[in-house]
């Protein structure tokens, strides 16, 4: 399984670009502004889309590829992954004939561009021979992480979240846990805005780090424009026996 890093942002500017992972060609993990650099035929290519929760930088290229891909999804809908509170933000806020076409009832109700399938928790979808596994997190909406795995290998993506309970001991279940892309959102400055925002800081995240009996590679991620260097250096030193490097858009992982 090929893991590519569209977007890793927390935010948008020059060369920033919100979350959005793209597994092989087909699938993505949420849809940030980071899919919107991908060519028309690889923006074609994608058959489905797993969604960690509504918040609209990991949504707001969504409606956009349906716009750009209509004519192939008309017999090909794209089929997105989501918790059904997701689901629902997305067809009240979002596809509700206002912000957005309902894209659902297009180009007919009977054969529409693309479809929602509820997943929950604890839910593994096997696509070919991977398997994609959803893990509850916390944040201030309900939200999923998820582990790409294939043969023996497992690469983990924490999604958005604060400190949580259920992440860590599925995490410690697997025999391997080669890669782990965790978020940490806000600097230590920030401990209470990230904590009301249901995000990391690097003293939350070094504390709840000590649950995690592995030692994969650390990739963080959706820092803050502007506070990336400065996050990045309080994540050092509040974590300072774990291999931790800086996620980056373009970064492909191979598992
Ligand atoms: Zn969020």
């Amino acid at each position: 399984m090929r893991i590519r890093i569209l977007g890793c942002s927390g935010g948008i500017g020059l060369g920033l670009r919100t979350t959005s992972i793209l597994l092989d060609s087909d699938t993505l993990i949420d849809c940030g502004t980071g899919v919107g650099d991908l060519p028309l035929a690889e923006l074609r290519d994608i058959k489905r889309v797993f969604l960690t929760h509504s918040h609209l930088d990991h949504v707001a290229c969504l409606p956009l590829i349906l716009d750009s891909t209509f004519d192939e999804r008309v017999s090909n809908p794209l089929e997105v992954f989501a918790l059904p509170e997701t689901i629902k933000a997305l067809r009240d806020h979002m596809f509700n004939d206002i912000l957005w076409p309902d894209f659902e009832r297009l180009p007919s109700a009977e054969n529409p561009v693309f479809k929602f399938t509820p997943i929950a928790a604890g839910e593994v979808i096997t696509i070919d021979e991977r398997r994609i596994r959803a893990i509850n997190v916390f944040h201030t909406v309900p939200s999923l992480g998820f582990c790409f795995e294939h043969d023996d290998n497992v690469f983990a993506f924490s999604g958005d979240t604060m400190t949580n309970q259920d992440l860590w001991p599925i995490l410690n279940n697997y025999e391997e846990l080669g890669a782990l892309v965790v978020e940490v959102s806000f600097p230590n400055s920030q401990s209470e805005l990230a904590q009301t925002a249901g995000h990391y800081c690097p003293q939350t995240l070094a504390k709840d780090l000590e649950k995690l009996r592995h030692e994969p590679q650390i990739w963080v991620t959706a820092m803050k424009p502007g506070m990336q260097e400065q996050i990045f250096e309080e994540v050092l030193q509040a974590i300072p026996g774990r291999k931790i490097n800086r996620l980056k858009r373009g970064d492909v992982f191979e598992i």
